[in-house]
């Protein structure tokens, strides 16, 4: 039987260009739902709770790639070092310190993106482009040997003012193109700008994103209660 979820994924990876990948954003949905991706081909989902990921990762099928995109605490990296994909939101020093001191007991090299602040809205996440630069500049991070920094990640802010959003994803592009140049010009693996949700997803596609995160549009709304 082909689902609607099923459907939805199809008709995104048709609509998708080939230089943008499909993170299905399986949070507070059962596992259920993301097998239904699943059967529809669907490889890379994103979930933003630690325990909630630990659960999903025990039941689900091993070759799926986990993307961590939510905001995650220094405590909780150890959990999901040993097979997250790829960390989205790292939005400080610190938190990527700890990631390669995770990544290096399991003999892994963890990708992560870098989160920047660009929405107008106020929030407690993200780097700020100044303090990124900053710490880019810096050069520190060139000793952490279990991260590699693949690309940044940004939301636009929640507005039905598309203007606004698309010159905020295209801020992220200008920010991820300089910084390319500067400290990542020898470095093919730094590729990724992380942007577009549900609503917003056709304007980040346009900005020039590598991966659009998208969940209420394939999973409905969240109201799986655990
Ligand atoms: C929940 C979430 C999404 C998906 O949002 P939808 O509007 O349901 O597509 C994308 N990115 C992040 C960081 C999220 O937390």
């Amino acid at each position: 039987m082909t689902t609607n979820i099923a459907l939805r994924i199809e008709e995104l990876q048709r609509e998708l260009p080939p230089q943008t990948r499909l993170v299905a954003v399986s949070k507070y949905h059962p596992a259920e739902a993301i097998m239904q991706a699943y059967d529809a081909g669907q490889r890379i989902f994103g979930e933003s709770h630690v325990q909630e990921l630990r659960q999903k990762y025990e039941q689900l099928p091993k070759d799926i790639s986990w993307h961590f995109i939510g905001h995650l605490q220094t405590n909780k990296v150890k959990y999901i070092a040993p097979y997250i994909t790829l960390i989205e939101a790292v939005d400080s020093y610190k938190l990527l310190a700890e990631i390669n001191k995770q990544a290096g007991k399991h003999g892994r090299i963890i990708p992560c993106l870098l989160e920047i602040h660009i929405a107008q809205e106020e929030s407690k996440y993200g780097f700020t482009p100044e303090s990124c630069r900053e710490m880019l500049a810096s050069g520190e991070w060139k000793n952490l040997n279990n991260v590699r920094i693949a690309g940044v990640m940004g939301m636009a802010t929640n507005t039905d003012d598309e203007t606004q959003i698309e010159q905020e994803f295209r801020t992220l592009k200008a920010l991820f193109d300089e910084w390319k140049q500067i400290f990542f010009a020898n470095e093919p693996s730094f590729k990724e700008i992380s942007m577009g949700m549900s609503h917003d997803y056709r304007i980040a596609v346009r900005a020039g994103s590598t991966l659009v995160r998208v969940g209420s549009k394939i999973f409905g709304e969240r109201n799986y209660i655990k």
